[in-house]
């Protein structure tokens, strides 16, 4: 592989030096849920373009709450009407602070040295946190890997950095990451089902299988995760944390031809 290609899709170049990305170090971890997505399609190529589509529904989800927590004026497309309840509905019950400098920004591990891009920092009922949406069917216990590189860098170095490298001070440690699952549903009037709505397809969920469903209004349906429960005794952040230095030994091992010739190893 080129050299110059590898450094642009893989990582990013801060103060001069190369930092991999963490989204390119966590790959290297197998995926089991991924093979099950792609031996239940019909073909490939089917199952690349729901990946496709999942991702531009992600990324719209993202904008359009990152337009309403800053304030911005917004105008929330039909299909989205039981994300933005979701939104709204959260913002009610949590006490929330975000601004624009704390959006998609940068980070680096100086000593670790890799590089990342979080969704949002955020206060969240006082906590600064690191907050990530998603609208995946679950919430992969993966996320853990990533959030913890983005924490760990964040209070090695205090500071986001924007596409220019300008910084921007954190006066205060981040303790907590949280994930904001956010989903819509359609219940049925005559069982229990739901119909989980998504652009790569809607899916019906558990109810009777012999009902006709009659699909009701859309829905919210959301959850605010929490990476660092207190009570939740199996995770721990730097256990976590440890995991991704041991996903990125691997992932070295598995580039090492590239990264010698990059001067990274
Ligand atoms: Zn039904």
């Amino acid at each position: 592989m080129n050299i110059d290609y590898f450094k642009k899709t893989s990582g990013y170049m801060i103060d001069g030096m190369w930092y991999p990305r963490v989204t390119s170090i966590i790959q290297t971890k197998s995926k089991p849920a991924l093979y099950y997505f792609y031996a239940k399609a019909a073909s490939y190529k089917e199952a690349e373009e729901k990946k496709k589509k999942a991702a531009a529904e992600g990324t719209e989800v993202h904008e359009l709450f990152e337009k309403l927590v800053v304030g911005k004026p917004v105008k929330v497309p039909p299909k989205f009407i039981g994300i933005k309840q979701a939104f709204d509905e959260f913002l009610q019950q949590y006490n929330f602070f975000t601004k624009g400098d704390w959006l998609e920004r940068r980070i680096r591990h100086p000593l670790h040295r890799y590089a990342g891009t979080f969704d949002m920092l955020a206060e969240i009922n006082g906590t600064l946190s690191i907050l990530d949406i998603k609208t995946s069917a679950s919430v992969y216990d993966d996320y853990r890997l990533q959030t913890a590189a983005y924490v760990y860098a964040l209070n090695e170095e205090p500071w986001v950095l924007d596409e220019k490298g300008n910084k921007t001070l954190l006066h205060k440690d981040v303790e907590k990451r949280y994930i904001l699952w956010v989903n819509q549903i359609r219940k049925c009037q005559k069982c229990t089902a739901k119909l989980r709505l998504r652009s790569m397809g809607d899916k019906a969920e558990k109810g009777s299988a012999t009902c006709e469903h009659k699909w009701g209004n859309i829905e919210a349906e959301w959850e605010l995760i929490d990476f660092d429960d207190p009570k939740d005794k199996e995770n721990h952040i730097e256990k976590d944390f440890q995991g991704f230095v041991h996903c990125k030994g691997l992932w070295e091992w598995d580039n090492r031809k590239i990264l010698e010739g990059i001067g990274y190893l």
